[in-house]
């Protein structure tokens, strides 16, 4: 297919998610003078942690730099998991956590599985949600080893209730000789991001907290000599608020108003691609039981079909930057295909771009910098991490929370020379790139053609 017939006529430039919903401008638009707690960012970590804030009574206001959900929240692949992505570094490896800091960090993520879960039951979200499992596609045999090595430890730790499954059997999962077999992990479900996202903002804006749209905070400071519940004076694009406490919930547009904060954050893009609708038979066969699916090279790639399950959602590190819809869709689309030959002629009717922050240590965390709360790093997958860190900051501050998070246990880590600027992720995709087609070269000389 030439690059010009895979763009549908309609083709559009944006998510596929914001057909049913889009970020729109808050009903608030009034900067407050005060607050007790001011939040920057409003993605599924700001919103969660103001719905459980005014759910305790603590006055809160979120400030967001564009439109509430603009940033990485309803651009997602929507796939949600509990512990399969935790520790997962942008390099391809894994953190170095182990033993009982492993299995507590594990815990941590199973249980951020059941808080989407209860937001979803108690707000009443309609958003699509499926708990139908993924499929952890093994990209050589030495990852489906890998993969095998982690199942104890997921399935007791993250109550993953997952499984092996060889090659022979891979069919039963996905219409997809692809892979060297993968991990079946049937805790694992699928959602509408952007109706999630929704959701989250329905249920805020019933709380009564103010979502104060196109605000960007350009100015922390502290107020040493103010009473405590004048702490911190955040200057906007819309005047002044003071708060007693500030949470930094900005993950992969971190910038330089928490310059400590944006230097131990590697923003990476991430970018998707949706088909038009597919023939009813095609649509049907390609994932058979409904899961998510995503890959183990360094370039890896997650995908899914759409809620009314008729188009493919196929998203991945076309490019480690943001670049131009005309240059990532025709490189997922090779992936997509590469994976699904059948799918030659789909063509694509959205694509779109966004944000995610990548971590020193490859975990996610939550703390306080010069006083600052923060959560961040959702190092890729953060439907369910970057709302259950935003809960457990809003229970942190709110002093209900009976011990420290597993995710507030290090410090968030730097690298020398790092000051947030990531010239190198030009150069670091084309490597990757290339030690993964040597990987998987060296798979099909010594395991046959996958
Ligand atoms: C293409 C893509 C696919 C993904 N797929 C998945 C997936 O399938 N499953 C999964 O679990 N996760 C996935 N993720 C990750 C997930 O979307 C993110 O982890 C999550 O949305 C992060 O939420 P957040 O609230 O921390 O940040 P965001 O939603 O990115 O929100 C941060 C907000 O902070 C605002 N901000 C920044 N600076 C300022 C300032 N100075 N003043 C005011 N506001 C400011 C930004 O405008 C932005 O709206 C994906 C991400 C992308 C981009």
């Amino acid at each position: 297919m030439t690059s010009r017939a895979l763009f549908h006529p309609d083709f559009q430039p944006l998510p596929y998610w914001w057909e049913a919903w889009r970020p729109e401008p808050g009903q608030v638009e009034d900067l407050p003078r005060r607050t007790r707690v001011a939040i920057i960012g409003a993605g599924y970590a700001g919103l969660s942690a103001a719905l459980e804030l005014a759910r305790t009574g603590i006055e809160t206001v979120v400030l967001e730099a564009g439109l509430p959900g603009g940033g990485a929240s309803t651009r997602n692949g929507g796939a949600v998991s509990g512990g399969v992505n935790v520790g997962k570094s942008f390099t391809g490896g894994r953190s170095r956590a182990s033993g009982e800091r492993r299995a507590a960090l594990l815990g941590g993520a199973a249980e951020a599985f059941g808080l989407v879960e209860t937001l979803i039951g108690r707000e009443a979200i309609a958003c699509c949600w499926e708990k139908r499992g993924r499929f952890v596609g093994a990209f050589t045999p030495a990852h489906y080893r890998d993969l095998e090595v982690r199942l104890a430890s997921l399935n007791a730790d993250a109550a993953a209730d997952a499984r092996m499954l060889p090659r022979s059997r891979q069919r039963e999962e996905i219409a997809s000789d692809y892979y060297y077999g993968g991990m079946v992990i049937a805790r694992a479900g699928k959602l509408h991001p952007a109706l999630y996202f929704k959701g989250l903002l329905d249920a805020c804006r019933r709380h009564g907290v103010p979502i104060v749209a196109e605000a960007a905070v350009r100015r922390i400071r502290h107020q040493p000599v103010m009473p405590a519940d004048r702490a911190w004076q955040l200057g906007t694009v819309r005047g002044t608020i003071e708060a007693a406490e500030v949470v930094v919930a900005t993950n992969g547009y971190t910038g330089d108003i928490t310059p400590k904060l944006k230097a131990r954050l590697v923003p990476i893009a991430s970018h998707i691609i949706a088909t038009e609708e597919l023939p009813d038979d095609l649509a049907r066969s390609l994932i058979p039981n409904g899961r998510t699916i995503s890959d183990t090279p360094r370039v890896l790639t997650y995908y899914r079909m759409s809620p009314d399950a008729r188009r493919v959602i196929f998203g991945g590190r076309a490019r480690f930057t943001a670049v131009d819809a005309m240059v990532s869709a025709p490189i997922l689309h090779r992936f997509m295909t590469d994976r699904f030959p059948e799918l030659r002629d789909a063509r694509v009717t959205h694509a779109w771009t966004g944000n995610v922050a990548f971590t020193f240590d490859a975990l996610p965390h939550m703390g306080q910098e010069e006083g600052l709360h923060y959560c961040l790093g959702c190092n890729g997958s953060g439907i369910a991490m970057m709302s259950y860190l935003g809960w457990q900051t809003a229970r942190k501050i709110a002093g209900a929370a009976n011990c420290p998070s597993a995710f507030e246990q290090d410090e968030l880590p730097g690298f020398p020379v790092y000051r947030g600027d990531p010239w190198f992720l030009p150069a670091l995709g084309g490597w990757f790139r290339f030690r993964d087609a040597l990987d998987r070269r060296r798979a099909q000389a010594e395991g046959g053609k996958a």
